[in-house]
């Protein structure tokens, strides 16, 4: 399936190269948490690392540090970080945010209050 890509020129006027979005078609992707395919949008690409934490708004100093971990988070409040050259969507359903790849299940990137109902759940959650 051919991806359209197409320029988000009103994006790229307030955002620098090193931390743009390319946006993609919507895709119909398999929700964890609805449990069932539904309507991805928007969808993008991420270009380059994230400066600051899109929740909270932290600016990260060491990205390379950041970057080491396998699953990049903000140090901050734990907002699970976009790592460039990755497909990325949001269910139009119940708004959980995604990295999609092509041919496997998409991994959910919860947001805060996800974060803290996987803990009740026992979900795999770093231990201080
Ligand atoms: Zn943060
Ligand atoms: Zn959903």
């Amino acid at each position: 399936m051919a991806l359209f890509r197409r320029k988000a020129e009103a994006e790229s006027v307030e955002s620098t190269p090193a931390q743009s979005r390319l946006p993609l078609v919507s895709r119909r992707v398999y929700c964890t948490v609805c449990e069932s395919d539904r309507d991805f949008s928007p969808c993008w690409r991420r270009v380059g690392y994230p400066t600051t934490c899109s929740a909270c708004g932290l600016r990260f100093n060491d990205l390379a540090k950041l970057y080491n971990q396998v699953l990049p988070a903000c140090p901050q409040c734990e907002e699970p970080l976009e790592q460039p050259g990755f497909d990325y969507g949001t269910c139009t359903t119940c708004g959980s945010k995604y990295e999609i790849m092509e041919g496997t299940k998409p991994t959910l990137l919860p947001n805060r209050a996800q974060r803290d109902t996987m803990d009740t759940h026992g979900r795999a959650r770093r231990i201080r």
